[in-house]
């Protein structure tokens, strides 16, 4: 019996990885015109720093993260989010010593013991990136702006930036206090976590996707009418950032996140192509945290986007740009050596070249050719061979036709490389 994979663990297989492949080169490419730098963090870490960051009371830590008891008896947990990482990393190398602003984004696996279904799984993966040391408005558009961009360099039309403002520790308290009270006339309405919620988390039931509670939040106060000034001036110029930058957008009040450590500024990507997973990318600043965490006092802003609703956007429609692929068929075996010798050489040039291992006849290798997409077959028999002469076949056209190389493999080699558009 063979042995399954894990639910909700997904294998990425080739042609998926391909455009895997492709999100990371444009958005490491975005980045870098952007000011960002990549740093590398593990996805194990000590327990408390997520329940300390993320909030003891949210969905996430409560019951969705993978921890375990290791073999000395300390209780880790597989990252389900990469901010608290970076942060951690950050204050434990003191990258402020450096320079107090760090512009840094991540690539990798995160984990949730989440309900699978399409675009949910346990292990998913996100682009992260985060601006750490930057009060200024201009920071908090500045990401809604690279994160839109990232997906239009991918060629992902229709989606939607959503942003609110969650306040911060001057006027939210008041806002959780009035708001746990509505909630508090509205139990009965409520899914039964949003009960538990109410109490321990509030804001957490304005984004239920539950349909009652929705409706249950019906004449609840407004957070807009309680962000302090401070607050709504931020909030204010962000969205002149935004307009500067050409980026459309929505206020979306309800917008919370399910982390407790976000402050002001919060945003969503939203692709009605997605269905009820709808929920491309999101992020928010987190003001507070970094010293939270035992680090210095400094502000900070970020977001993640999830690849596989991103893969799942880019779908087929992209012809992700192939290089050429050579093929070299050989008959016989003087012909075979020279094969694999060309292949080689085209190899160690930059160009994918394959062979035929098995001795296959020349319509079997052919097939093979179209198969695996060839360009361009050259075709190395042994009598030709001993003419010093190869066939080549430019596999779109069909055309075919016969090529001197008076025993200049190099010259043959240059010659191909010309074929296919490359210099070599
Ligand atoms: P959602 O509302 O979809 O559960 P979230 O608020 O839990 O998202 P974040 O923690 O903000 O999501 O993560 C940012 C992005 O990571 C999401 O917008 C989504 O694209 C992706 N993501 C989150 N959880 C998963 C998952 N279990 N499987 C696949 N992608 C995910
Ligand atoms: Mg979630």
């Amino acid at each position: 019996m063979p042995i399954p994979g894990i639910r909700g663990f997904k294998d990425i297989l080739p042609e998926e990885a391909k455009r895997w492949q492709h999100i990371e080169k444009m958005a490491r490419d975005v980045f870098r015109c952007f000011g960002f730098n990549e740093i590398r963090i593990p996805i194990l870490e000590k327990t408390e720093l997520f329940a300390r960051s993320i909030g003891e009371t949210t969905d996430i830590v409560e019951k969705e993260m993978y921890t375990f008891v290791d073999r000395s008896g300390e209780s880790l947990t597989l990252r389900p989010e990469a901010t608290a990482s970076m942060l951690r990393a950050f204050i434990e190398h003191g990258l402020y010593a450096q320079d107090k602003i760090q512009k840094l984004y991540t690539i990798g696996p995160m984990f949730r013991h989440e309900r699978p279904q399409k675009g949910r799984y346990r292990q998913f993966h996100q682009i992260n990136a985060e601006a750490i040391g930057l009060d200024s408005p201009a920071i908090d558009a500045e990401l809604m702006t690279m994160a839109m961009h990232i997906l239009s360099a991918l060629g992902v039309s229709g989606v939607e930036l959503q942003i609110n403002s969650l306040g911060c520790s001057h006027c939210r308290p008041q806002f959780r206090r009035d708001l746990q009270s509505f909630l508090g006339t509205r139990q009965a309405g409520l899914c039964p976590d949003c009960q538990r919620r109410a109490v321990s988390n509030p804001l957490r039931v304005l984004d239920c996707k539950v349909e009652r509670c929705r409706a249950a939040l019906e004449g609840m106060p407004s957070l807009s009418e309680y962000l302090c000034p401070d607050c709504k001036t931020h909030l204010h110029a962000v969205e002149e950032h935004l307009r500067l930058f050409g980026v459309p957008y929505t206020i979306n009040p309800l917008m919370v996140r399910g982390l407790d450590y976000y402050t002001r500024t919060t945003f969503e990507i939203t692709s009605l192509a997605l269905g009820a997973q709808s929920a491309v990318a999101a992020g928010g600043r987190y003001d507070g945290l970094i010293k939270e965490l035992g680090g210095p006092d400094l502000s900070g802003m970020g977001f993640a986007i999830g690849m596989e609703r991103l893969s799942l956007l880019i779908g087929d429609l992209q012809k992700i740009g192939e290089e050429p692929i050579l093929f070299v068929a050989a008959m016989g075996e003087n012909a075979s050596v020279m094969a694999a010798r060309i292949a080689h050489r085209l190899r160690l040039a930059g160009i994918q070249a394959e062979i035929d291992y098995e001795g296959h006849s020349l319509k079997s290798q052919m097939r093979r050719a179209g198969k695996i997409g060839a360009s361009l077959v050259l075709i190395v028999g042994d009598d030709e061979l001993a003419r010093n002469s190869v066939t080549m076949r430019d596999m779109k056209s069909s055309r075919q036709w016969a090529v001197d190389f008076n025993d200049d493999i190099e010259a043959l080699v240059r010659r191909i490389g010309k074929e296919m558009g490359r210099v070599v």
